[in-house]
């Protein structure tokens, strides 16, 4: 008899862990999402990533997801991940830290140059970092863009058989002598052999229904896309910690750049109808992107621009710091675990059910390893890699309990040395 899997939420984790489980010939698949695929936070992500991560489980994912990115351009229509390398950048403060992990690297076989700001501008003359960073560069890190990688993604997933049902919002689980046997869609009972929560924020509104607790906080995060620039820029994507955010190429001769924002209180998904398009972002934050990271590209400097380059159409557009304007701004929620890891894997007290949540800023990055791991799990009931320090079981109930109480902001997140970039 075939088997049967549910997936519930269609961004990038659920998605990918559908195309995996597809691959695998499991049997029927169905992703359920209450809205559209791409409603969370995956359509309005900066989808850089980097394989220089700070755990070893961390690393080998993202070891994964770096192949997995190159082949799944090659798998999808319409992808291509953009293959320009990640600048992690520190300044004197941060850099002893992230030293400490080089031994790691070294060890996993994991690529990087280490770069001084001569050796950068040699690189990237378009890049003008001030001070006097540290370049950490991963040259395997990129970006994808969310607009073509989710539509390629659902449409991967539907070529290979797999049901992915919108506007659907579970309500219930169904158990049967303690074991995961479906989900409740309204009135719909559907079973399955396996259900997969990957609804991020989402997460603890939706387990409630079965007593099952996870030590999860989420902030709001924004990013924001210029118009189109009048001459292309080569960089790579940059994870610019001293400067606050990140920047990178984006289509159409832009600049996408996101930015923190350390008083960020805690948010609290009210419901589980919630939309992520409530959110907006913060007053003030576009104009600190702009002043803090398009310097870091001279040419986002409208004082560059001259009409005989065809630059004409951006009159008037240019920021108040005298640079490019921003055309798109986005904000969502990003999730964040107790211990910074993400929360992936089997959950032992409901055998059948598996989650993948907790992705800090970094949940477009990890998504094909998710896929891939989470498939494994389901399939084979075993991870291609040992994802132990991921176990949704590694939390204790009741300080999970004492944890979800507090209320924090990102600071106070970031304080605990959890907070880390993409
Ligand atoms: C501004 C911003 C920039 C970011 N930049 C990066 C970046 O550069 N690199 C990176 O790696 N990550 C980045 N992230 C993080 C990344 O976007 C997330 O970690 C990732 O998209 C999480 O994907 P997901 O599929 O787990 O969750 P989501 O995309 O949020 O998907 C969850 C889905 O579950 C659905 N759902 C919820 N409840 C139910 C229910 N009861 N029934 C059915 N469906 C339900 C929701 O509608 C939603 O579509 C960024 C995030 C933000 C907000």
């Amino acid at each position: 008899m075939s088997r049967h899997a549910v997936i519930v939420g269609a961004g990038v984790t659920g998605l990918s862990t559908a195309y995996h489980l597809a691959r695998k010939s499991y049997g029927k698949v169905t992703v359920i999402e209450k809205g559209r695929v791409g409603d969370g936070a995956s359509s309005r992500a900066a989808g850089i990533i980097t394989g220089l991560l700070w755990s070893e489980t961390g690393v080998r994912a993202r070891q994964i997801s770096l192949t997995r990115f190159r082949e799944l351009s090659e798998e999808l229509d319409g992808y291509r991940f953009q293959d320009v390398g990640c600048l992690n950048l520190f300044d004197a403060e941060s850099w002893p830290e992230r030293e400490r992990l080089l031994p790691l690297y070294d060890r996993l076989g994991v690529e990087y140059r280490i770069m001084d700001r001569a050796e950068m501008a040699a690189t990237w003359p378009d890049l003008a970092p001030t001070g006097e960073p540290v370049g950490l560069f991963d040259p395997l890190g990129g970006y994808s863009e969310p607009d073509h990688y989710l539509p390629a993604l659902a449409a991967g997933c539907r070529a290979l058989g797999v049901e992915i049902r919108e506007g659907c919002m579970i309500s219930d689980f169904i158990t049967d002598s303690g074991r995961m046997a479906g989900v409740v869609a309204g009135d719909e009972r559907i079973e399955a052999d396996a259900v997969v929560s990957t609804v991020h924020v989402w997460t603890l509104k939706v387990l409630e229904s079965i007593g099952l607790q996870l030590p999860l906080k989420s902030f709001v995060h924004q990013r924001y896309v210029t118009a189109p620039l009048p001459a292309p820029v080569r960089i790579p994507a940059v994870n610019a910690n001293p400067y606050g955010g990140y920047i990178r190429p984006a289509y159409g001769q832009r600049l996408l750049a996101g930015i923190e924002n350390p008083s960020a209180p805690e948010f609290r998904v009210p419901d589980r109808s919630f939309e992520m398009a409530a959110i907006s972002p913060p007053p003030g934050l576009g104009d600190a992107a702009r002043d803090n990271l398009l310097p870091l590209v001279p040419k986002a400097a409208r004082s560059g621009w001259t009409d005989s380059a065809g630059y004409a159409d951006n009159e008037g557009s240019a920021g108040s710091a005298g640079y490019a304007d921003w055309e798109i701004e986005k904000a969502g929620l990003l999730s964040f675990s107790r211990d910074g890891e993400p929360v992936l894997g089997p959950v032992d007290r409901f055998p059948g059910l598996h989650v993948g949540v907790a992705f800090h800023s970094g949940g477009f990055a990890y998504n094909p390893a998710s896929g891939v791991l989470l498939a494994e799990c389901v399939a084979d009931g075993k991870p291609g890699i040992d994802i132990g320090d991921f176990s949704p079981n590694r939390f204790d109930p009741d300080e999970t309990d004492a944890y979800n109480r507090t209320l924090i902001t990102h600071a106070e997140y970031s304080l605990s040395g959890h907070s880390r970039r993409h």
